[in-house]
């Protein structure tokens, strides 16, 4: 990652005229406990093909059953992503590769699990999802020797089976992302939902959700232009970065006289840019064919509404009633953190406990970073720290550090610690005589800030906080002096 800032990749806006069109093609593992296809486990980081069988390695003769556990959370997904589940059928699709025993990949073609869906990003904007379909992982390829741990060059390559057969859906988006901000956006809801639902761990960083990009450019009104794919696209940030270089490689050919030709290109992160790899292949190359040795799926209906009554509250519906409930924005960074860690109930629960709804936020936000969806502190405690603060009782930084304490502690009474840190309250009128006692002893600064300078009130607060040896509320202070200036 180390020279990976070097690359002219920031999310600056296009030349003038010019229009990004995108479309992600996202592959997923799913969360079963065996391949799609075998009794094998689907386990990542175990030793190399100790994972494997007949069906997994394609010897003759080995037929594959259709795992029930895929197919249910691959209807998951889709209904969580709003599509038509329908009956369905396995293709084969075709190819050369030596981490694809076959020769062939069992997917979906032109009758997937899933269609017409969508997904919302930020701002209303709506991002079709074309289909969700089912299909095999292939093995992994490792290349020795060389420089950049790819084919060309390197000495040899050894092969690890045990991905073979896992479980996958390849989520297709219609072209309907035009910002590299609205992509990583995408993914990011996708792999909140995926994780809500309980289909996938998603981990882009072990490679459980992967994230193939397709960009064009247009000047807007103009149908669309000739798409170039990006692959191994590994981060959420590598896929803002890619799109952003790709748009401008594409305008920058187009300007000069060019014309763009579709092919599959290459992300290289510490580079920061694409590298072309081989001419798009088309449908026709794969050979596709029905494969003969699976029927027709059709899931009952019965089976997808009992799955659609067990899916649970998603994201986007818990951002929003997390912010009703605290009077945020459900767009805030505050409610995207808080849903993705699972703790919008436990600043629910602060809420219901009496706790001043702003300040449970922010703690919660600011305390419990590295805890999962229930900390360990009881909400009480966090919620009598919130009406300490509210109520004036102990500032902000004095909440503070009580509640670093309750944190490490894994609880406590917060008027307790306040009075045991020596945090007792300084009342009103305590402060009140502070602040007029340094009005007095800075004139000056006083009648400067009665002149409207703003920036002479710090020397007055400052006093404040040095009489109060810190113990006076700084926005209390502040409000105190305002009010004496408009009198
Ligand atoms: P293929 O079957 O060749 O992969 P698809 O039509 O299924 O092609 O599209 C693959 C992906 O490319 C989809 O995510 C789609 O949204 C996207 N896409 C299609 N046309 C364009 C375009 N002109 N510009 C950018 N992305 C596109
Ligand atoms: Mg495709």
């Amino acid at each position: 990652m180390s020279n990976a800032t070097s690359a002219p990749t920031n999310a600056a806006a296009l030349p003038e005229g010019w229009e990004m069109v995108v479309g992600l093609e996202v592959h997923v593992e799913l969360d079963t406990a065996t391949k799609l296809f075998s009794g094998s486990p689907n386990r990542f980081g175990d030793d190399p093909n100790t994972h494997i069988d007949p069906v997994t390695l394609g010897l003759p003769g080995a037929l594959p059953v259709l795992n029930r556990k895929a197919v249910e959370l691959a209807i998951r997904l889709g209904l969580a992503l709003n599509c038509t589940v329908q009956s369905c059928t396995f293709h084969r699709k075709n190819y050369f590769y030596p981490d694809l025993p076959k020769a062939y990949q069992i997917s979906q073609y032109d009758q997937p699990l899933n269609v017409d869906g969508f997904l919302m990003l930020p701002g209303d904007v709506r991002i079709g999802v074309e289909r969700a379909h089912l299909e095999e992982d292939t093995g992994k390829s490792t290349h020795f020797g060389g420089s950049s741990g790819r084919i060309h060059g390197s000495d040899y390559s050894l092969v690890d089976f045990n991905r073979a057969g896992v479980p996958l859906v390849e989520i297709v988006s219609r072209p309907d992302i035009r910002t590299s901000d609205q992509a990583r956006q995408y993914v990011n809801e996708l792999r909140s939902i995926l994780v809500a639902i309980g289909a996938s761990d998603a981990k882009m960083e072990e490679g459980s959700m992967r994230v193939d990009v397709n960009v064009s450019v247009r000047r807007p009104g103009e149908p669309f232009g000739t798409r170039c794919e990006i692959k191994n696209v590994n981060s959420v940030r590598a896929v803002g970065r890619a799109i952003d270089y790709e748009a401008r490689r594409q305008i920058q050919e187009i300007e000069s006289g060019g014309t763009i030709r579709q092919e599959t290109r290459h992300w290289d992160d510490a580079e920061g840019r694409t590298h072309t790899l081989r001419a798009k292949e088309d449908a026709d190359d794969y050979r596709y064919f029905l494969e003969p040795d699976l029927v027709l799926l059709d899931p009952d209906r019965e089976w997808v509404e009992s799955i659609r009554t067990s899916l649970p509250v998603l994201p986007a519906a818990r951002r929003a009633a997390l912010a009703a409930l605290v009077g945020i924005d459900k767009e805030s960074e505050a409610a995207y953190v808080l849903v993705e860690r699972g703790q919008d109930d436990y600043v629910a629960e602060v809420v219901r406990a009496g706790g001043e709804a702003g300040r449970a936020v922010v703690y919660v936000q600011q305390a419990f970073a590295e805890e999962g969806a229930k900390p360990r502190v009881p909400a009480a405690d966090i919620s009598a720290l919130t009406v300490l603060e509210r109520d004036g009782k102990v500032t902000a930084t004095q909440a503070k550090t009580i509640l670093a304490e309750i944190v490490l502690n894994g609880g406590g009474d917060a008027a307790t610690i306040a009075k045991d840190k020596g945090f007792e309250a300084l009342d009103t009128s305590a402060v009140e005589s502070m602040v007029d006692a340094a009005i007095a002893a800075q004139p000056d600064a006083w009648a400067k800030y009665c002149n409207g300078e703003e920036k002479a009130m710090g020397a007055l607060v400052g006093a404040v906080m040095k009489t109060s040896q810190g113990k006076a509320d700084g926005k209390v202070v502040t409000a105190i002096l305002q009010a004496r200036r408009s009198k």
